[in-house]
């Protein structure tokens, strides 16, 4: 079976957990503190906070952002829940912005016309979730535009998108107020479950850190005590246990060296790709030539004058042991949403992307076989 995506794991891997398992500290040791500096090096980070994965990154950015009660944050109906989510956490309010045809990630002139709108009515977004989708990074450069203008803050839910980079600027290094990343096992690199949260603002790191460990600290300025005992700590906020294990970074920092040759694989997958489909009755994911993707995805869509549908095309595939996926159902008509109000064809850019999208196999341990395999299944089905 060939799946859509999967990790990469080989022996160095699997020594540096097995090293960390048989260490002092199973949590709250040196690992995870070498993984963020790592990881914030890589990406051109000042400060990183490693947490149990991206979803509760994406919650400790938009509180430690100041999100709460009465606030409004606004992502991409294309993307996984968790990109809303974290706004229904701090009881503030989610909506929308469409996405652009092409690149299917939020699209800036749409985001200018609704905040024009919104300031018009006096409810402007406190957040702004910009999603890059299947790896490739949103127009950063206009999103920073909007964001001076119009004073929110800007979220990048890079979890597709470890080594990518906009314009020259890798991902993470400061376009965006926070950038977040996953390290989910179908993600670029992996610790199983595992995500981080990447910032230039001191302050923000600081908070975030104190969120994720259920807001205690030890640190003499941020205690009302004035001569505290060795063993005294005080909770001064209402935090989480949203901690990376010591396991999970040992994983994390061997899968970082690894970086650079899981990239150049994922690239390699979609040259071919873009080669070997060209021609077929399919619509091929459209690269901005500003963007340099990560390609956690190769997302296509089955066009009208295919001799089959998606769910056709995804069968006989299934047929012939390949795993195809769909990303993403729009977020707006999931049960949870469409009880707070939403309904199909409020975003219908994203709901025409998704009647037609398919993913096709992608991750770096997929060989030339497997991806020649898939590439004979899909011209087959089509003719
Ligand atoms: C995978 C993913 C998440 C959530 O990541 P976890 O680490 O599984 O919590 C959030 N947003 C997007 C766009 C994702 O693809």
């Amino acid at each position: 079976m060939i799946p859509y995506a999967r990790q990469s794991i080989d022996d160095a891997d699997a020594a540096a957990v097995m090293e960390a398992l048989r260490s002092d500290f199973l949590t709250q040791g040196e690992l995870v503190p070498a993984f963020e500096r790592e990881l914030a090096q890589y990406a051109g980070a000042q400060h990183a906070v490693a947490v149990c994965n991206a979803t509760s990154a994406l919650h400790l950015a938009v509180r430690a952002l100041g999100l709460g009660p009465g606030g409004l944050l606004w992502t991409s109906p294309n993307s996984f829940v968790a990109s809303a989510n974290c706004g229904r956490y701090c009881d503030a309010e989610v909506d929308f912005v469409d996405i652009d045809p092409r690149t299917y990630n939020l699209d800036p002139e749409l985001l200018a016309a609704k905040l024009e709108e919104a300031g018009k009515r006096g409810r402007l977004p406190d957040i702004v979730v910009a999603v890059d989708f299947a790896g490739q990074p949103c127009d950063l450069d206009a999103l920073s535009d909007l964001r001076t203008r119009y004073g929110f803050k800007l979220v990048e839910d890079a979890s597709h998108a470890v080594g990518a980079a906009w314009n020259g600027r890798a991902t993470g290094s400061g376009d965006a107020d926070v950038t977040i990343f996953s390290f989910h096992p179908v993600k670029i690199i992996t610790t199983a479950e595992g995500g981080m949260a990447l910032t230039n603002d001191a302050a923000v790191a600081s908070r975030m850190r104190l969120l994720r460990s259920h807001g205690i600290t030890r640190e003499r300025p941020e205690m009302r005590a004035d001569a505290p005992e060795p063993w005294y700590y005080e909770q001064v906020d209402l935090g989480y246990n949203y901690r990376l294990t010591e396991l999970q970074a040992a994983l994390g920092r061997a899968q970082l060296r690894r970086i650079d040759e899981f990239l150049q694989r994922r690239r390699a997958i979609a040259d071919r790709y873009d080669r070997e489909l060209a021609g077929l009755p399919l619509v091929l994911p459209w690269q901005d030539p500003r963007a340099a993707s990560s390609y956690h995805l190769y997302p296509i869509q089955v066009r009208e004058d295919a001799p089959l549908s998606r769910r056709e095309l995804f069968d006989a595939l299934g047929a012939s042991g390949i795993r195809a996926n769909v990303h993403y159902i729009p977020i707006h008509t999931q049960p949870y949403y469409r009880d707070l109000g939403f309904g199909p064809s409020d975003f219908p850019r994203a709901e025409a992307y998704y009647a037609r999208a398919l993913s096709l196999p992608m991750y770096a341990a997929l060989d030339d076989l497997g991806q020649s395999r898939v590439i004979a299944a899909i011209r087959e089905a089509l003719r």
